[in-house]
């Protein structure tokens, strides 16, 4: 039995389909990324795992239980919205303790619990302030300290670091995903952003229009990608996609390399990132000559003038084949090499 299942989970406004037919299930324990782009259905699925959207259809269990039409304060559960969902009038404080008071917990638990979120998310002086007198990133950490210090054994959260600088969210990241291993949270966790999802989570489910694209390990995303879809959502840059007239194939950026005896290409532009160089180049010859801006990456700084020539290649192996109509994944080159050795 899983710690939580979603079956068939549909939820429709009006007559169009927000989440159509979504059943996953997750172990006590995990971290879940839930993967997509804007409007594919992430806040919506996990409204309704939270109780705060029925679905029009399909069911949610949690530890056994059919909680489908259970209101939301009777779920163990706690939630950080993207929205913060902050009470105006209240200080950070006041905002993050509200919970734990209308539980009734005990005064020095609530303020054990307090001042270990405060640190946590780093607050320090400013949770005596009103969320009015709070930036969007510190709010947000007012957020994040309300459903840390509920200790409920399954939290959801909605794009919880998107209104954070770069370094804090990075440093956020690690942080969120300590707590969950230390305190053996179940985590659900919204994110459009792939390196987010493929950096913290045990496992993701990839969302299209709706419905589930691909689930699996981090790693299986960035291995087999099922479709285009998912091949153009993973990697940053993303997987190069290569067409002619028969065949698709998917070759990533880190797999494209400069060989004197490899297909002609013309360079568009070079993207120097400190660690890595990103060249973009149109390809000139070979089986898919004619396709352009594929990017490669390499090591360190390159240089290379507008135009000018270089030779690409890439080893068989690192093809990803999809059907050019489907854009489903074929059993290519690299799967039957795999399977046998
Ligand atoms: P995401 O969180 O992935 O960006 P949402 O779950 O918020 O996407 O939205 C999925 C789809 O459902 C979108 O097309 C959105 O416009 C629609 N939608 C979401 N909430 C409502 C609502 N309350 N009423 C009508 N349509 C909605
Ligand atoms: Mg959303």
């Amino acid at each position: 039995m899983s710690f939580l299942s979603a079956k068939n989970l549909t939820k429709y406004y009006d007559k169009s389909v927000a989440v159509k037919e979504i059943d996953f299930q997750l172990e006590q324990g995990q971290f879940i990324s839930l993967l997509g782009p804007s409007g594919c259905g992430k806040s919506t699925t996990l409204n309704m795992l939270a109780g705060l959207e029925s679905p029009s259809s399909g069911q949610i269990w949690l530890k056994g239980a059919n909680i489908t039409m259970q209101p939301p304060g009777k779920r163990d559960l706690s939630m950080v919205f993207q929205s913060y969902a902050l009470f105006p009038h209240l200080s950070a404080q006041e905002n993050i303790l509200f919970g734990l008071k209308a539980r009734k917990v005990a005064k020095p638990e609530q303020q054990k619990r307090l001042k270990h979120a405060i640190e946590l998310v780093g607050l320090g002086e400013h949770s005596h302030k009103k969320p009015g007198q709070l930036s969007g990133g510190q709010c947000q950490r007012v957020a994040l300290a309300r459903s840390i210090v509920s200790q409920a054994p399954l939290c959801l959260m909605d794009e919880p670091l998107s209104n954070l600088d770069t370094k804090l969210r990075n440093e956020m990241r690690s942080e969120i995903r300590q707590l969950q291993r230390s305190l053996g949270l179940t985590v659900i966790y919204v994110t459009h952003d792939q390196v987010e999802a493929m950096s913290m989570a045990d496992k993701i489910i990839l969302l299209n229009r709706g419905q589930i694209e691909q689930q699996g390990s981090p790693e299986s995303f960035y291995q087999n990608p099922q479709s285009l879809f998912v091949a153009g959502f993973i990697g940053h840059p993303p997987m190069n996609i290569l067409r002619n007239k028969n065949q698709c194939i998917g070759v990533r950026p880190e797999h494209l390399l400069i060989s004197d005896n490899g297909y002609l290409a013309q360079v568009n532009d070079c993207d120097y990132q400190g660690s890595q160089t990103v060249i973009s180049v149109d390809l000139k010859q070979g089986p898919f000559a004619g396709n352009k801006l594929l990017k490669l990456c390499v090591p360190g700084k390159q240089q290379f003038s507008e135009s000018c020539p270089i030779h690409i290649s890439w080893q068989p192996s690192h093809e990803h084949h999809f059907c050019p109509k489907s854009g489903q994944r074929l059993a290519g080159l690299h799967y039957e090499l795999k399977t046998a050795i």
